[in-house]
């Protein structure tokens, strides 16, 4: 049976069996970050919490949060706390399928690890993963719903898998035009998308610096691309690196849902900002999705079942 049918009949939620730690340079300041990603209860989601601040530390993530989408996802409460670059930790929470984590953070944003979500999967997969007494929450799409701003565009179909169909088309030859169709399984993530890094061109890259963003990319965690050369000394991780990037963003962004999504969809160079926009669209109207298990606490007699 199809695992990802499994998540609508059977799925439990996840969470972490124990606190992982992550440090790294956060991509913005370019100075010294740590998270700490902690098991949570069922049905409270991922919460980033802010530990250098005194009050309003708690950022939920949902998309009705996000305030920025240049140069990664940034979410802020009502306070206007922010934090920047959470989509390749996103990311991983869907990809290992971890519904409820609190991210306690010594600054303003999660560390750009090596621009992949690699090392946090594989920390999270050493401390491992257990199942909670709640059905996931999943959304199945019922009829098709599109956004399309410019060139870019997404559209979600009705599907009984998770699928993501992305086409890029960059000018510089190195990345040229990309296609890449993932059904995304319960252990393909990590294989397929996990490790692949975010990327730039020179020129871009040398523009931000001069201008006090980005401080802290560089090829240590960015594919960075100069007039049909990859400039890292190490080459790419996957031929078509560039384009599993983009649906490594997009599973991070769409999972500000709150929701597993049971919908193929199909993405033409879209970025933060569309992916965004996206949803917005998706929970605009009610007859676009239908809501499996709102109701989730699993039952005495269901819980013998799933301990069994
Ligand atoms: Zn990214």
């Amino acid at each position: 049976m199809p695992d990802t049918l499994n998540i609508a009949r059977l799925g439990y939620q996840k969470t972490l069996k124990e606190e992982v730690v992550c440090e790294g340079v956060g991509l913005h300041s370019g100075s010294k970050t740590q998270i700490k990603i902690l098991p949570a209860e069922v049905n409270s989601g991922i919460t980033f919490i802010r530990e250098d601040l005194i009050k309003d530390r708690k950022i939920i993530a949902s998309y009705k949060n996000v305030c920025d989408t240049k140069l990664g996802t940034t979410i802020q409460n009502n306070a206007g706390h922010k934090v920047h670059t959470i989509e390749h930790l996103m990311s991983a929470f869907m990809g290992l399928r971890i519904d409820n984590a609190d991210v306690v953070l010594s600054g303003s944003e999660v560390p750009i690890m090596d621009g992949s979500s690699k090392i946090f999967l594989d920390k999270i997969n050493t401390v491992g993963i257990k199942e909670q007494f709640a059905k996931k929450k999943v959304i199945k799409i019922l009829k098709e719903v599109s956004f399309s701003q410019n060139n870019s565009s997404i559209i979600a179909i009705p599907s009984d898998n998770f699928s993501i169909d992305y086409m890029i088309d960059f000018e510089d030859p190195a990345i040229g035009i990309q296609r890449q169709k993932v059904t995304l399984l319960a252990d393909n993530f990590d294989k397929e998308i996990g490790s692949a890094r975010t990327f730039g061109m020179l020129d871009e890259v040398e523009y931000m610096h001069k201008n006090g963003l980005a401080l802290g990319g560089s090829i240590n965690n960015a594919i960075v691309v100069d007039n049909g050369k990859i400039l890292n000394p190490g080459g790419l991780r996957y031929k078509d690196e560039f384009v599993r990037h983009k649906i490594l963003d997009l599973c991070g962004d769409i999972y500000l849902s709150g929701y597993h999504i049971l919908g193929s969809i199909i993405a033409k160079r879209a970025g933060h900002e569309v992916n965004n926009k996206f949803l917005w669209e998706l929970f605009s109207d009610k007859s676009n999705y239908e809501v499996i298990e709102e109701n989730n606490i699993i039952s005495q007699e269901e819980i013998s079942f799933a301990v069994a």
